[in-house]
Formats: C-alpha cells, sequence, structure tokens
C-alpha cells in the first residue's frame, strides 16, 4: 500500500472513529433524556390518578392524556388492587417482592421489553400507604429515537464518504512534494550529477529532505569529481615511466650496442621500474589509508621510537639525508608518548615529512622537534629549504599535487596527500607553514590520551590497564 492510500486510509478511520464516538454520544444522551421525561410522565399520571380516586371517587378517562398500552393499579397495604385501569392491554403484573420494594425506597423504575413502568408510594386517606404501579410504552418517543438512529447512521456514512474523498486529495496534496522530489532524484545521473534538486521557499521537513539531498549530491559530486582527477593523474604518472622504458629499450634494440650502452640502458630502465615500485607503494598507501577505519588495527606504540624507525629507513634509502630528532620538552612521564597507532602507516606518514624536509631543501636536512604539551602531543619537521608558495599551500594535500618549482625533482605527488589521511585516521591534525626560498614547517598534532575519543580510546584504555 503506498502512502498516499495509508493515509487516506487513516486519516478516514481516525475521523470515522471520532464522529461515531460524537453520534452514539448524542443517541445515548438523548435516550436518557427520554426515558427520564417518559418516567415524569408516568409519575405525574400515577399521582394524578390517585389523587382524582381520592377527591372524586372516580377517575374520568377523558381527563388524563392517554399514554400508549397505559395501566394504572393501585394497591392497598396487603397487596390487594383497589383500582385498575387498563387499556385493552395485558396486565402489567408486580409481586409482592416489588410492592415490598417500592414502599421500601417510594420510588421505583422498572423496564419490561418496550415497556416501562414506575412505582410509586401514595399516603391515601386515613393514612394509608397505597402502591401506585402506572406502566406504559413510549412508543412516540421510541419513534424519535427510532428515526434519530437512521438519521446518525445514514449521516455517519454519508460523512465517512465525504470524509474518503476529502482525505484522497489532502494525502495527494501532501504527498505531492514527496512524489516531486523522487522524480528529481530519479533524473539524476552520473552525467548531470552537478544538477540539483528545487527547495523552494517553505521551511518544512521536505525541505530539509531536499537541502539534504543536495548536500549528499554536492558530496558525491566532489568524490566523484576527485575519483576522475585521481585516476587521470594516476593514469598519467604511470605512463610517464612505462613511456621512457620503451623508449630506452626501443633505442638499444635498435642496432647492436655496445655494453656501456646497454648498461647506461637497463639504468635508465632500472631507475624508472624503481619509480614505478616507489607509486604503486604509494597508492596501496593510499587506498589502504582511505579504506574503512575499521580495517586498521591500532597499537600502544612510542611516538619516539617510530620516529627513529622512519629514519633509520629513509637514511638508509637516502645515507646522504641528515634527520635530527631532538625532544622541545621532555614528557613528565613515558606514557605519554604512547599514541595508538598502525605501525606501519604512521611510520610511512612520519618517513614522508622527513623525505621532503630533505629532498626540497640544498643541505638534505630536517629538524624534527618532539614535545608533549597538557593535551596533546606534538611533532615538528622543520626543514630550511625551498619553501612552497602560497598558492602552493591550498593544494598541497590534493593527491599528485607537485609544486612548478620542485617539478625537476623526483616525486608523484601522493605523500602528503597519504600523510593527512594517516594522520587523520590516527585523530591528529597536520599543518604546514612556509616562507618561499626560507623553509618549511610541519606540524602535526595527536590529542593525548584522555582526549582520545571512540574505537582509539578502547586501545588506551587498555594500555593504560596493563601497564
Ligand atoms: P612528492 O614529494 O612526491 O612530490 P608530496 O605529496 O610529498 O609529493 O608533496 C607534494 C608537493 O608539496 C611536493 O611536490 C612539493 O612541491 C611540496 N612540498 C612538500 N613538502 C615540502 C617541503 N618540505 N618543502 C618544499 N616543498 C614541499
Amino acid at each position: 500500500m503506498n502512502i498516499r492510500k495509508r493515509l487516506t486510509l487513516l486519516f478516514t478511520l481516525l475521523v470515522a472513529s471520532i464522529l461515531l464516538l460524537f453520534t452514539i454520544t448524542i443517541y445515548y444522551f438523548y435516550n436518557q433524556f427520554r426515558e427520564q421525561e417518559f418516567y415524569q410522565r408516568l409519575a405525574e399520571k400515577a399521582l394524578t390518578t390517585a389523587r382524582l380516586r381520592q377527591d372524586v371517587g372516580e377517575v374520568p378517562n377523558d381527563d388524563l392524556p392517554v399514554l400508549s398500552d397505559e395501566q394504572v393499579t393501585i394497591y392497598d397495604e396487603r397487596n390487594r388492587v383497589v383500582f385498575q385501569e387498563t387499556k385493552d392491554s395485558p396486565t402489567f403484573g408486580v409481586s409482592p417482592g416489588f410492592l415490598r420494594a417500592v414502599r421500601e425506597k417510594k420510588q421505583i423504575r422498572m423496564r419490561r421489553g418496550d415497556t416501562e413502568a414506575i412505582g410509586l408510594i401514595f399516603t391515601g386517606k386515613n393514612k394509608q400507604r397505597l402502591v401506585i404501579i402506572v406502566s406504559a410504552n413510549d412508543r412516540y418517543g421510541f419513534s424519535k429515537l427510532q428515526r434519530l438512529r437512521d438519521i446518525l447512521f445514514f449521516g455517519w456514512v454519508f460523512s465517512l464518504f465525504v470524509v474518503a474523498v476529502a482525505g484522497w486529495f489532502f494525502a495527494s496534496d501532501a504527498i505531492r512534494p514527496v512524489s516531486e522530489i523522487i522524480a528529481q532524484v530519479n533524473a539524476i545521473s552520473a552525467t548531470n550529477i552537478h544538477q540539483r534538486l528545487r527547495v523552494g521557499r517553505q521551511r518544512d521537513e521536505l525541505a530539509d529532505l531536499a537541502r539534504t539531498f543536495n548536500a549528499m549530491l554536492r558530496r558525491l559530486e566532489d568524490a566523484f569529481i576527485n575519483q576522475k582527477t585521481f585516476v587521470s593523474y594516476a593514469s598519467h604518472e604511470l605512463r610517464t615511466p612505462l613511456a621512457v622504458m620503451l623508449g630506452q629499450t626501443n633505442v638499444a634494440l635498435m642496432q647492436p650496442r655496445s655494453t656501456a650502452d646497454y648498461v647506461t640502458a637497463l639504468e635508465t630502465v632500472e631507475d624508472e621500474v624503481r619509480r614505478l615500485i616507489d607509486l604503486s607503494n604509494g597508492l596501496l598507501d593510499l587506498a589502504r589509508a582511505n579504506a574503512d577505519v575499521a580495517t586498521i588495527h591500532y597499537r600502544p606504540l612510542r611516538t619516539d621510537e617510530l620516529l627513529w624507525q622512519a629514519r633509520a629507513n629513509l637514511i638508509q634509502k637516502h645515507p646522504d639525508y641528515t634527520i635530527d630528532i631532538d625532544f622541545d620538552t621532555l614528557p613528565d612521564q613515558e606514557d605519554d608518548l604512547i599514541l595508538p597507532a598502525e605501525e606501519p602507516l604512521l611510520r610511512t606518514a612520519f618517513q614522508n615529512l622527513m623525505e621532503n624536509g630533505c629532498k626540497y631543501s640544498a643541505d638534505h636536512r630536517v629538524r624534527v622537534m618532539l614535545g608533549v604539551n597538557t593535551d596533546h602531543l606534538q611533532l615538528t619537521f622543520t626543514d630550511q629549504g625551498v619553501g612552497i608558495s602560497a598558492d602552493d599551500l591550498a593544494h598541497i594535500f590534493e593527491p599528485f599535487y607537485r609544486a612548478e618549482r620542485t617539478k625537476e625533482l623526483q616525486g608523484h605527488g601522493i605523500g602528503l596527500a597519504l600523510t593527512q589521511r594517516i594522520i587523520g585516521l590516527h585523530n591528529g591534525q597536520i599543518q604546514i607553514e612556509s616562507e618561499p626560498g626560507r623553509g618549511t614547517s610541519v606540524t602535526v598534532r595527536f590529542p593525548m590520551r584522555q582526549s582520545v575519543p571512540g574505537a582509539l580510546s578502547a586501545v588506551i584504555t587498555e594500555k593504560l590497564v596493563h601497564s
């Protein structure tokens, strides 16, 4: 059942129940009123009959308005009938118990089928306590009641019909913006992902829904564009070394060459293969760092030890690099240096920052300062190299972005994108300050254990429990 039908049904059911309740209430109170009024008439009839009988000695038939199937019976104290008036209807007999009850309670009402009766006490001459029973059928009242019941029932059925039709239009109107949103969303695909939904001027939930959709489309579009750019940059980066390798082998194979020429050609090919390996490693790391956080295994690790390991790896690769590691502020306790980290990822991030510092400075030197503040752990990588212009700084974390002035140096432009993602995975922040021609300073901050949230805090707690 679609929402429109469900809304109509619910609306109709709701209004129908309210109307039914209202109808039943009217019927009930009208019946109460009829009953009350009829018993009052019976009581008046009883008293009038008794008084006339007492004063005049007889009861003239024409003087009193006659009720339908009316019967008046008067009993003396010994339950003997002293007066009876019946109008062609069977006698309305009562038991001695009923007469006793009337004497006790002074007035009693009773109903037998459609016949209603009242029993009253009347004190006659010589203080005789007579019981008068008057019964009759409120035909006129019942027929009015029946008529009212018919009117109420048909009125209720008719209003149900009106409510159902009105509900259908009401539901269609309420649901129209949703149908419009569905149509608009269906019209958006990869080719027109830049399109947005019309929000309109209303400030209701559906406008919020359209805005939420638009925000999601914006994120999807960004991701889509990033993906496209990423793939085209990646293919470009892969194609360059492959083209160089193909060129080298083609030239080498064109004619017989000296051993030295072959060695030169093979060395170039080796360089390019290394570049390709570097690139594919970087891409693999990036893919891993972009994977679900749940797939990453955090372990409590000492930041200073990770720095020393990164330094050792880098110096093994580039023995000409100089990396100084110092403490800015010494921690009060060793535990302050512990971070919940995925070892290879965080080491790669530190290594990238060290490598950049050395690669982009003439003295191939970087200084790493480690400091512990009240609520965070801070690492600063400072070099006195070429620096980064303000324009380049705005794009430095985009995958494959490389500043113009550093293009002749080897690199693929994925190191910082990867590093930023890794630092983010470790709940940290990275910030770069640079002055072209003077040097660059990269600051990385990680919250200390008390402010580490979510999944990471569990690891920290575990470490603290065991230490
Ligand atoms: P790669 O170093 O492979 O080019 P990165 O992502 O590590 O890739 O760096 C992107 C760009 O940022 C580099 O090409 C370089 O232009 C600039 N850069 C990064 N670190 C530094 C630095 N310490 N000094 C100067 N430029 C830097």
